[in-house]
């Protein structure tokens, strides 16, 4: 039988509608049924006044026992209903002398709305309603009425046709749509067939709860859930499939550098760094490039870990890129690298934006020729011209997670030998379990769980920002004492700009303020090396207080400071303040943090700075952000893919994720052909849109 396949195949859609529908990703009949209903509205039944709750959205329909223009704060319209059970007002704030004339004693009306509370009980606001003739009984919508995402000129209604004509073409089996599941997994799981679940989840029988359905648990929606998670399971295995194809170098157990490194520190690895080390050594030993991620919480020696890491590629005559996510981590990392192994005759150098001429040259000759065998660095390094002679280790120490298409190019580099490198991640936010199994999946992963001994607990207050003369002066005694602090300009809604100027001008005030405390001053729009050098004088305790934006935020290392305060901390997210804190407590001395937030705070914003107060557990702290914030938010993922989720609610159907990694599993031996098919479906947008 002839299948309908293209947009103009439907009776009624000519090119141009066709193309409208381009801009909800609707290039084909088949993504009309996967273009889903965001909720559904219960038009089948007509509720009895009596029996309406509050912001539970009805039918109901009565006749007029009063109409008034009512006073008030504004001006309004307000109609009562009556019926066999209640009462119930319509009120209109918008209305025309001829609507209220409408709105006859005795006038049967039928309208769709949400109840809510108002000062005449239950009321309507501007409800949609519908005026019948005596005895006139309209007919109800059979099923649920599903609300489409919908876009500049196309409308519910527009819609709402064409899917029930596409619905039409697939009760006659007439659309290309292939059942992507094996078989026999409907009945083991007790999954519907991907025609039942598309023909409910588009009508679904008025005997369905709107409810329920907004809680995804029937089974039609667990059916398309679990297929679009299984898909981006796919692509990440398919990702990793594809770098791990490749040859790395597999590099024979020796630790003659790692032992002389570890030789110079005053310090011996934890527990948990060693066993890290020893799952990172394990991999590197491998003929095929590692994918490690490494998830610490702030403080946890990731540093030294990467270090370790490098080390026993570096003895094999390998190069080693280490990238920072901003050139002052970049800074410290190099500073940290060269102090570490310049002792041990390894050269050391970086590459960097803000490197111009004759120095980028010579880095760049450098680093093509081998001379410069451990490279730090931020993007810049993996940029077109920058060619490694013989690159062993990629380390990324991330803010965010890397996108997939960087991760596919990071590969390029230094497979001129034939070779590529491993790649080892670390991540200083720690992620929460559930959104690691699918963020990450790519990636095997390894968890430092323990800080290094000798950290005292950081103390966190909350306080509201009338009491900003006290903190100030707490600042004052405390760097008196010769510890150091740190004070954190946030205005994140505002340009960079305005953040900049925002820290400019708290520097300057407390100066004023504390003629004796020595005051720096770090934000975003400082030229690098200027930058460096305040640091570099923080660091060296040439300056007490250091008045910064949130550039600090990560990596920063000063043990001395012992107290940090940041203003309009309810502005930043929970995992973000937790890195900003982990910048104090260091050091053997006490350290505290104080919120100085905008009063008056909301209950929610109180909630979550309480979290901080309570916890310094970065994985806790983490969960409760997803909680509050969502997972896109937090991992802060334009490239994770996950926000672009169609059907499936990480945070809902968390639960579900060990069985997609099963399913995963078992597409990919069994049923390798499906693979590509279920990505294209799921993920084609996806990929189209990181294209354009
Ligand atoms: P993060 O995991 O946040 O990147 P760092 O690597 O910056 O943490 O380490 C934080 C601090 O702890 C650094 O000053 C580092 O030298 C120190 N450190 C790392 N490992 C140990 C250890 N095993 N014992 C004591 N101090 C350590
Ligand atoms: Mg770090």
């Amino acid at each position: 039988m002839a299948k309908v396949r293209a947009l103009t195949d439907i009776k009624g859609i000519g090119p141009k509608l066709a193309e409208q529908l381009q801009k909800l990703n609707i290039y084909a009949v088949a993504d009309v049924l996967f273009h889903l209903p965001f909720r559904y509205e219960d038009r089948s039944r007509v509720v009895p006044m009596g029996g309406l709750m509050p912001m539970q959205p009805a039918v109901v329909q009565g006749s007029v026992v009063g109409c008034s223009v009512v006073m008030g704060k504004r001006r309004s319209l307000l109609v009562k209903l009556q019926d066999h059970s209640g009462t119930l007002s319509l009120r209109f704030y918008h209305f025309s002398a001829a609507q209220k004339h409408q709105f006859r004693t005795g006038q049967q009306v039928r309208c769709y709305g949400e109840p809510r509370r108002g000062v005449s009980g239950l009321e309507l606001y501007h409800p949609e309603y519908q005026l019948l003739a005596d005895g006139e009984e309209p007919e109800l919508e059979p099923c649920l009425t599903p609300i489409y995402p919908a876009t500049d000129g196309i409308t519910q209604q527009r819609l709402r046709l064409l899917h029930e004509q596409v619905l039409q073409h697939l009760r006659a089996d007439e659309v290309d749509l292939a059942d992507l599941l094996p078989r026999d997994w409907l009945a083991q799981w007790r999954l519907p067939s991907l025609k039942e679940a598309l023909l409910f989840l588009h009508q679904p029988p008025r005997t369905e709860s709107v409810e329920q359905l907004t809680n995804g648990q029937h089974p039609a929606q667990q059916r398309l859930i679990l297929e679009e998670l299984l898909a981006h399971q796919l692509s990440l295995h398919r990702l990793r499939a594809q770098i791990q194809a490749d040859q790395a170098p597999a590099l024979l157990p020796s630790h003659t550098l790692a032992q002389a490194l570890l030789a110079q520190l005053p310090f011996t690895p934890t527990a948990a760094q060693q066993r890290v080390v020893a799952e990172i050594e394990a991999d590197l030993a491998q003929p095929f490039p590692m994918l490690r991620l490494v998830q610490g919480d702030v403080g946890s020696g990731k540093t030294l870990v990467a270090a370790l890491a490098a080390s026993r590629v570096l003895e094999a005559g390998y190069q080693v890129a280490l990238m920072a996510p901003t050139e002052i981590l970049a800074e410290q990392h190099l500073h940290n690298m060269r102090q570490w192994f310049e002792p041990l005759s390894i050269s050391v150098g970086w590459l960097v934006g803000k490197l111009k001429g004759k120095a980028r040259q010579q880095a760049l000759t450098d680093i093509a020729s081998g001379q410069m065998q451990l490279v730090v660095g931020t993007h810049a390094l993996f940029q077109e011209g920058v060619d490694f002679a013989k690159l062993g280790l990629i380390i990324i120490d991330e803010q965010h997670r890397f996108g997939v298409h960087q991760r596919l190019a990071l590969r390029e580099k230094g497979r001129l030998q034939g070779l590529s490198p491993h790649q080892l991640v670390m991540t200083a936010t720690p992620i929460p379990r559930t959104l690691a199994m699918s963020a990450y999946a790519d990636l095997d992963t390894s968890v430092i769980d323990e800080l290094p001994p000798g950290r005292s607990p950081i103390t966190t207050v909350v306080i509201p920002d009338q009491r900003r003369d006290e903190i100030v002066q707490r600042v004052a005694s405390a760097c008196a004492e010769g510890a150091q602090a740190y004070w954190v300009c946030t205005l994140i809604d505002e340009s960079e700009t305005l953040q900049c100027q925002a820290a400019e001008l708290t520097a300057e005030s407390l100066q004023q303020t504390l003629p004796h405390v020595r005051v720096g001053l770090v934000h975003g729009r400082m030229k690098a090396t200027e930058k460096a050098e305040v640091m570099a004088s923080f660091k060296a305790h040439e300056l007490d207080l250091l008045v910064a934006t949130t550039v600090i935020e990560v990596g920063v290392d000063v043990p001395n400071a012992s107290l940090m305060i940041i203003e309009n901390p309810e502005r930043l997210g929970l995992a973000q303040l937790h890195q900003l804190r982990g910048r104090v407590g260091r050091g053997a001395a006490k350290s505290h943090c104080v919120l100085l937030y905008k009063a008056p705070l909301s209950h929610m914003g109180r909630q979550r700075l309480q979290v901080l107060r309570e916890s310094q557990d970065g994985f806790y702290i983490a969960e409760q952000d997803l909680q509050i914030r969502g997972p896109g938010e937090m991992l802060g993922t334009r490239q994770t893919g996950l926000q672009m989720l169609r059907v499936a609610d990480l945070m809902r159907d968390g639960a579900l994720l060990p069985q997609v990694r099963y399913m995963a599993q078992q597409i990919w031996v069994q049923h390798p052909q499906q693979v590509e098919p279920l990505i294209a479906r799921w993920l084609g947008d996806a990929e189209r849109f990181a294209n354009v």
